[in-house]
């Protein structure tokens, strides 16, 4: 809950900086987040969105939220929630953002959806990573450059999961032993393709509507191989036909593309296993096990 002193830290934050005009009528918790408490600020003319976590818990993730949001506004392709203000009050760090109210998506949604996707994959680089970390859900996502993407797959995706799961007592001997014999499969798995800009954590929970239109949110940016953004729209089911249509009408993808989403969704899985247990263990071994 928001305590009084922070809701009239907020009110004035917002105030001065000529975001809010009169006080804040309601503070009310929005659900579906994972790592922060999330609120709708609502005030006579419009509502704001606020995300909140302890400040120490998560260093600077905040800020990496915002630069991958601007990242992402920067590309022009799909839209993102403008950043509005970022503070911390008692131990906590805030976050406002733009407050997107929930509307029906429009008949061209998934079409767009595909065709600003691709256009988010033609912004490059000249390697893949970001230079910087970031976060993927609370986990710190290794971007160290590389010039080559399965040295990045490996090295900074499923060898660094890996090492984290060993920490946490959450990888047998089984699961190391297949991991360290896919790792030689890789070399030359994936078509060489320049570095693209990616949402990074594309599943159904991380993007909203507004109005009838896609809006991305919660990204884990880096430039990587584009695949990785189709392969996580897979994770769970995957989204609606006409996305896949319209990508591969603007940005064809290679051929075989559908056998390579299980190997690049071993990532997201072993963050699974990182963040929720060993129970996710199971659907990453079976995937290991057919590649071995
Ligand atoms: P977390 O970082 O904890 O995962 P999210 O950013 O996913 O939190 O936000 C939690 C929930 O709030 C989401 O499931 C979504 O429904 C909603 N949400 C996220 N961003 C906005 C926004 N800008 N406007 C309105 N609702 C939002």
């Amino acid at each position: 809950m928001i305590s009084n002193t922070f809701r009239i830290h907020l009110e004035k934050s917002l105030t001065n900086a000529n975001l809010l005009e009169g006080s804040i009528l309601s503070i009310n918790p929005v659900s579906g987040g994972s790592v922060n408490q999330a609120y709708e600020i609502k005030s006579f003319k419009k509502s704001f969105f606020l995300k909140v976590n302890q400040q120490n818990a998560f260093p600077k993730m905040f800020d990496k939220e915002v630069l991958g949001l601007n990242l992402l506004r920067q590309s022009s392709s799909i839209a993102v929630p403008k950043e509005l203000f970022k503070g911390n009050f008692e131990q906590q760090a805030f976050l406002v953002l733009e407050f997107i109210k929930p509307s029906e998506p429009s008949k061209k949604y998934w079409e767009k959806f595909g065709e600003g996707l691709a256009e988010l994959h033609r912004n490059s680089a000249l390697n893949f990573g970001l230079g910087y970390d970031n976060y993927n859900g609370s986990l710190n996502q290794v971007n160290d450059y590389k010039s080559d993407w399965d040295s990045f797959f490996i090295e900074n995706r499923l060898m660094e999961q890996q090492r984290q799961a060993r920490d946490k007592g959450r990888l047998d001997k089984e699961f190391s032993d297949l991991l360290e014999l896919l790792y030689p499969k890789l070399n030359s798995f994936f078509p060489k393709e320049s570095p693209a800009l990616l949402h990074g954590d594309l599943w159904s929970g991380n993007y909203l509507t507004k109005e009838g239109m896609p809006s991305f949110m919660d990204p884990a940016v880096y430039y990587g191989h584009r695949e990785v953004d189709i392969a996580m729209t897979l994770l769970f089911g995957g989204f609606d036909k006409k996305m896949y249509e319209a990508y591969h009408a603007n940005f064809p993808l290679e051929k075989g593309w559908e056998k390579r989403v299980d190997i690049l969704n071993l990532y997201p899985l072993m963050v699974h296993v990182n963040l929720f247990g060993a129970s996710y263990a199971q659907r990453v071994k079976s995937i290991l096990k057919y590649y071995s």
